[in-house]
C-alpha cells in the first residue's frame, strides 16, 4: 500500500487493462461469496500488470436503496437473529450496535470493516477512485445518466404490476427481498364460473383452454372463503384472495365469511359449456395462489387427476355427483401421449394421490410443457360447447370456438379463449407471485401492485434490445456456457420499476418524491472510477457537475471553453477528467456471481450501449459460481456467513485466495471448508521451506555446461510458461493454480531428486545453483497474482529485486526448449517402472539388473513404424515394408511385428518427438545410473547394448531389446 503500487494513471505507452467487480452494500462485513467474486478479477490484474499492463482495479460501495435501511430498521426493531449475528457472527461490539439504528452509521461501519478486509486480502486496489453511491457528486452522475436514458425515451410512466411490500409500501425486487429472490409475476385468467343467483366463483388458470373439459370446480374445505363485492359483481374467493386483489385496482368489501367446505356440493355454471358442474373438496388448493377456486380438467391437468382419484363412491352421493358426469375430457392431440396424458404420466411417475406434491409437479411441469409445446385442440371438443345454452347464442358460440379454437395450437387457442371470454364479460385478469412465498427483507410477503403513475425503464423497446443482442454478440463471456442466459433474459425482459418512494440514493432529477433504485443506480457507475479521484482532488462541487460536464467528459460533446465559463472548472482540469475516462473505458472485464444474470448484469448492458458510443461498450464479462461453506449454502439463518476478515486471520489471505481459486474453475459452484485450507496451508508451507532449503545454493554465475538433467527442468518450465499464461488469458484460473503450485512444484522435486547425487561434485553444485536459482525465480513470479504476499516474502528470500508483485510475466526462453532431453528423460521413468513391475512379478529382493539397449540404428524402424501408425496403416503393409528389403524374411517379420505394437504402445506427444529424435540410450541411462540405483533400491545394475557380443546374458535377454525399450533381467 504504501508504495502505491496498484494506483493507475494514464500512460499512453502502456497498453490499458481496465477491470471492475460489483461493489457490495455495506450492510455486513464483506464475507466469503464476496471474496470469490474479488480473488478472481484480483487474479487476473495482477497478471496482466506482470504482462506489462496498466492495470486500473477499483472498488466502491452500494449504499443506494434498501438493503442499509432494511437492516437498520431490524435492529431498531430489536429484532433478536440479526442482533445474533452481527454480535456472534460478525463480532460488532455491543455499544457500536446500539448506534446501528442511525442506517448510515451502520453503512459507514461495514464499509470501513469492508475496506480492512480487502486491503488484507491483498486485493490490488486503486483506493483513490472509492466512492459510496449517496455522495452527492456521484448523484450528479446518475441525474445525467438518468436524463440521458428519458431523452431517448426508455424511461416512461405508467400502470404496470410490481412486486410490491405492503409494509413498506414500496416495490421490491431481488434486492430488497430476503436470501435475494426475484419476485416472478404471472398473469391467471380468471373463468367466471356462476351458481344459480349470478354470483361469480372466478377459477384461476393459467390454461384458459382447457375450460371445455372442466367438470368439476374445486375448494379447499379447510381454507376460508368470503362472499365479497368485487368492483360492481358478488364474488366468493378465498379471504386471502380478497386481501391480494385490493393491490390490483380492484375495490374490494367483505360480506361475509365461511369455511370452504359450505360450498361443497354447489353446482356452479361453466361459462363455455353452460352446464352445471360440482364443487368438491381438494386439499391442493391454495387459497393463497390464484383465487383459491380452481378448475378441474382431470384429462389434462395431473392435479385434478389425482384429486378425483382419491375420491371415495360415498362422497360423489353426498354431493349427489353421478360418476359419469366426472369422465375426463379429451381436449388436446399431443404425440407421445394417449387421449388422456394426465393419466399417462401419474402412471408413468406412480402417483399415489393428491398429497405427492413433488412427483405431481413433475407431471404437471411435463403435461403443460408437452400440450404447450406440441399440442392441437381437437376438433370433436364442439360437442361440449354451449351444451345448455339456447339460441341464437348458441350458434354465436360455437362459430367463435370453430375459427378460433378448434385444430388450433395450444398456445394460440389459449390467447383467443382468454380473450373472447374476457371481452364477454365472463372472464377477468389478476397478477400473482408465481415464485410465492417471496419475503421482503422487513418480514412481510411480497404481493403484487398494479402500480399507476409509476416510473419505468422500458427495457422491452425493440431498437434497444437490438443494440443490446449486438453488444453481447461482441463481448467475451466467461464461461461461454452462460451466454445463452443472457440471451434469454435480453428476450424477455420488459418494464422495470426504477424509483421508491424510500431509501438511500438519488432522486428522480425531473420530479420529486422518487428515489432511483439500487439496481438502476448501479449500471454505468464503472465509467465513474475513471475520474472519482479527480473530482475529490480538484474538491469539485455537486452543483459544478452539471448535465454539460457530463457531456463533456463521458461523451467527448460539446466545446470545452463553454463548459468551463459555465462550470467554472479550468480547461485544464476538464481536458485531464476527459483524458482520464478515453484511456480507461470501455471496460475490459465485468467480474459478478451468477445470480446478478437476470438483472444487474443484463442492465449493466443496456445502459452503456444506451449511454455510449460502440467504442466504449464493455468488452467481457466474468461470471462466477456460489461459494458454500463446509458444502452448506451461507444464510442468516444458519449464522454461517464467513466474513473474510475473520477467516483471513484463522488462515492467511493467501491460503484463503488459493483455496477459493483452487476449489473449482470459475463458472462452477465451489466449497470453502476446513480440510481444503489445511491443505493448501501445508502445501504453501512446503514451498516456503523448500525455497529457505535451497536459497544459500543459489548461483547466479552462467555454467558453462549443462546436463540433460538441468535442460529437464528448464524445459519443463517453458512448457508451463506457455500453459500458465494461457490458462489465465482463458480465465481458467483453477488450472493455472494447478499447474503453478502443484505441478511444478512436483517437477522441481523431482529435479532436486536426480541432482542429489551431483551436490558434492563442487562444479555440478554451482550448475545446480543456478537452475535452481532460475527457474525458483520464474516460479514465484507465476505464484505472484495467486499468493502474493507468500510470493514477496520468496522473493526477498531469493534476493529477486524490488517487488514481485510489478516484476515482468516469465517469458519463453527458446534455447530451454529441448522435447529431445525431454523424451530422455521419459525413457528413464519408463526403465524405472518396467523394472518395478518385474520385481514385483518375481517377489523378491533382486540382487543384480541387467540392462540390454537397443542399437540406435533401430530408431530408423521404430520410426517408420511410427508413421504407418499416425497414418492408421495396418500391421500388414508394415510387416510387408519390412520384409521386402530383409534378407531373412521371417526373423523380419516377427521384429516388425513386435516394433509396430510397440509404436502403438507410445503415447502420441512422445511418438511426436521420436519421429525426428533418436536416444543414445546407453549414455541416457549410464549418466542417470546414480538415480535410477536409489529409485529401484539396488545397487548393481549393468547396462549393455545389445548387439555387444561380449556382454554376459544370464537370462537370455539380449535378443529382446527393442528402441525406446530395453530388455531387462532382474537376478
Ligand atoms: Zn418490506
Amino acid at each position: 500500500m504504501e508504495h502505491r503500487l496498484f494506483e493507475a494513471n494514464p500512460d499512453p505507452k502502456k497498453p490499458k487493462f481496465f477491470l471492475t467487480a460489483a461493489f457490495p452494500y455495506p450492510n455486513g462485513p464483506v464475507h466469503m461469496g464476496h471474496a470469490r467474486t474479488y480473488t478472481i478479477p484480483d487474479v487476473l490484474a495482477r497478471f496482466k500488470r506482470m504482462q506489462g499492463y496498466n492495470v486500473l482495479f477499483p472498488m466502491g460501495f452500494h449504499y443506494t436503496g434498501t438493503p442499509i435501511i432494511a437492516i437498520a430498521d431490524a435492529i431498531a426493531r430489536g429484532e433478536k437473529s440479526w442482533i445474533n449475528l452481527f454480535v456472534n457472527v460478525f463480532g460488532v461490539p455491543k455499544e457500536e450496535l446500539e448506534k446501528f439504528k442511525e442506517p448510515l452509521y451502520m453503512a459507514r461501519y461495514f464499509h470501513e470493516v469492508s475496506k480492512i478486509s480487502m486491503i488484507d486480502a491483498g486485493y490490488s486496489i486503486d483506493w483513490r477512485r472509492e466512492f459510496a453511491t449517496i455522495d452527492p457528486q456521484f448523484s450528479k452522475f446518475i441525474h445525467w445518466q438518468f436524463q440521458k436514458l428519458k431523452e431517448k425515451g426508455f424511461i416512461v410512466q405508467g400502470t404496470h404490476p410490481v412486486g410490491w411490500c405492503p409494509r413498506d409500501k414500496m416495490p421490491v425486487s431481488m434486492h430488497d427481498t430476503k436470501d435475494d429472490v426475484e419476485p416472478e409475476i404471472g398473469e391467471f385468467v380468471l373463468l367466471y364460473f356462476k351458481d344459480k343467483d349470478g354470483v361469480i366463483y372466478p377459477a384461476a388458470t393459467l390454461r384458459p383452454e382447457t375450460v371445455f373439459g372442466a367438470i368439476n370446480v374445486w375448494v379447499n374445505p379447510n381454507a376460508t372463503y368470503v362472499k365479497a363485492k368485487v368492483d360492481n359483481e358478488i364474488w366468493v374467493i378465498s379471504e386471502d384472495t380478497a386481501y391480494r386483489l385490493t393491490f390490483q385496482l380492484r375495490k374490494v368489501e367483505v360480506i361475509e365469511k365461511f369455511k370452504g367446505e359450505k360450498l361443497l356440493g354447489l353446482r356452479l355454471r361453466n361459462p363455455v359449456t353452460g352446464e352445471y358442474v360440482p364443487v368438491l373438496p381438494a386439499t391442493f388448493v391454495d387459497p393463497k395462489m390464484g383465487t383459491g377456486i380452481v378448475m378441474s380438467v382431470p384429462a389434462h391437468a395431473p392435479y385434478d387427476y389425482a384429486a378425483l382419484m382419491g375420491l371415495k363412491p360415498s362422497d360423489l352421493s353426498k354431493y349427489n355427483v353421478k360418476p359419469e358426469e366426472l369422465k375426463p375430457r379429451p381436449l388436446i392431440k399431443v404425440k407421445g401421449y394417449s387421449d388422456i396424458p394426465a393419466k399417462d404420466v401419474i402412471e408413468k411417475l406412480e402417483v399415489k394421490s393428491q398429497e405427492d406434491r413433488e412427483k405431481l409437479d413433475e407431471a404437471t411441469k411435463e403435461v403443460y410443457g408437452a400440450e404447450f409445446k406440441y399440442g392441437v385442440m381437437r376438433d370433436d371438443i364442439i360437442q361440449y360447447v354451449a351444451k345448455d345454452i339456447p339460441e341464437p347464442a348458441r350458434s354465436y358460440i360455437i362459430g367463435f370456438v370453430k375459427s378460433w379454437i378448434v385444430g388450433k395450437p395450444v398456445s394460440e387457442a389459449r390467447e383467443n379463449i382468454a380473450k373472447w371470454l374476457e371481452a364477454s364479460g365472463l372472464a377477468s385478469r389478476m397478477y400473482e407471485i408465481v415464485n410465492k412465498p417471496v419475503y421482503c427483507r422487513c418480514g412481510a410477503e411480497v404481493v403484487v401492485k398494479i402500480l399507476e403513475d409509476q416510473w419505468f425503464i422500458d427495457y422491452g423497446i425493440e431498437e434497444w434490445k437490438q443494440l443490446a443482442r449486438e453488444a453481447l454478440k461482441q463481448m467475451r463471456i466467461v464461461p461461454e456456457e452462460y451466454r445463452s442466459n443472457f440471451e434469454y433474459t435480453i428476450e424477455w425482459i420488459k418494464r422495470r420499476a426504477c424509483a421508491r418512494t424510500r431509501g438511500l440514493g438519488t432522486k428522480l432529477p425531473w420530479v420529486d418524491g422518487w428515489i432511483i433504485e439500487s439496481l438502476s443506480d448501479s449500471t454505468i457507475y464503472m465509467a465513474y472510477y475513471t475520474i472519482a479521484h479527480k473530482i475529490k482532488e480538484y474538491k469539485l462541487k455537486p452543483e459544478q457537475l452539471t448535465y454539460e460536464f457530463w457531456n463533456y467528459v463521458m461523451l467527448g460533446e460539446g466545446d470545452v471553453n463553454k463548459v468551463s465559463k459555465k462550470t467554472g472548472i479550468p480547461v485544464k482540469i476538464l481536458e485531464e477528467l476527459r483524458n482520464e475516462f478515453d484511456y480507461w473505458y470501455p471496460l475490459d472485464s465485468r467480474h459478478s456471481g451468477k445470480d446478478l444474470i437476470p438483472n444487474h448484469l443484463t442492465f449493466f448492458i443496456y445502459n452503456h450501449v444506451a449511454i455510449f458510443p460502440r467504442e466504449k461498450w464493455p468488452r467481457q464479462i466474468v461470471v462466477n459460481g456460489w461459494i458454500t461453506v463446509g458444502g452448506q449454502k451461507m444464510s442468516k439463518s444458519l449464522g454461517n456467513i464467513l466474513p473474510i476478515l475473520f477467516v483471513n486471520r484463522k488462515y492467511s489471505p493467501d491460503v484463503v485466495r488459493l483455496s477459493l481459486m483452487i476449489t473449482a474453475e470459475v463458472g462452477q459452484d465451489g466449497d470453502f471448508n476446513e480440510e481444503l485450507a489445511r491443505s493448501v496451508l501445508d502445501h504453501l508451507k512446503r514451498i516456503y521451506d523448500f525455497t529457505q532449503k535451497v536459497k544459500d545454493m543459489i548461483c547466479y554465475e552462467k555454467p558453462g555446461k549443462l546436463e540433460d538433467i538441468d535442460i529437464w527442468i528448464l524445459n519443463r518450465m517453458q512448457k508451463h510458461i506457455v500453459k500458465v499464461t494461457e490458462s489465465l488469458e482463458n480465465v481458467r484460473l483453477r488450472e493455472a493454480a494447478n499447474t503453478i503450485f502443484y505441478i511444478i512444484y512436483d517437477d522441481i522435486k523431482k529435479y532436486m531428486d536426480r541432482v542429489k547425487y551431483h551436490l558434492n561434485i563442487p562444479e555440478r553444485r554451482k550448475t545446480i545453483g543456478w537452475v535452481i536459482g532460475k527457474i525458483v525465480n520464474t516460479w514465484i513470479r507465476m505464484m505472484a497474482p495467486y499468493t502474493p504476499h507468500l510470493a514477496e516474502e520468496l522473493w526477498q528470500i531469493i534476493g529477486g529485486k524490488g517487488f514481485v508483485s510489478i516484476a515482468p510475466w516469465p517469458k519463453v526462453e527458446e534455447e530451454y526448449l529441448s522435447p529431445e532431453v525431454e523424451v530422455k528423460e521419459e525413457y528413464i521413468e519408463r526403465v524405472i517402472h518396467d523394472i518395478d513391475e518385474i520385481i514385483k512379478v518375481i517377489k523378491k529382493k533382486p540382487s543384480k539388473v541387467y540392462i540390454y539397449v537397443a542399437p540406435i540404428e533401430m530408431y530408423e524402424p521404430l520410426q517408420q513404424a511410427i508413421k504407418f501408425v499416425e497414418e492408421s496403416k495396418p500391421l500388414k503393409d508394415f510387416i510387408r515394408f519390412m520384409v521386402s528389403t530383409a534378407k531373412d524374411k521371417r526373423r523380419a517379420a516377427e521384429q516388425a511385428k513386435k516394433i509396430y505394437s510397440l509404436a502403438l504402445d507410445i503415447p502420441p506427444h512422445i511418438r511426436d518427438i521420436l519421429k525426428q529424435v533418436k536416444i543414445d540410450e546407453l549414455k541416457a541411462l549410464t549418466s542417470a545410473l546414480d538415480y535410477i540405483k536409489g529409485k529401484i533400491g539396488v545397487q548393481e545394475i549393468h547396462v549393455y547394448s545389445s548387439i555387444d557380443k561380449k556382454a554376459p546374458d544370464p537370462g537370455k535377454r539380449k535378443h529382446l531389446a527393442l528402441p525406446f525399450r530395453p530388455a531387462i533381467y532382474v537376478e
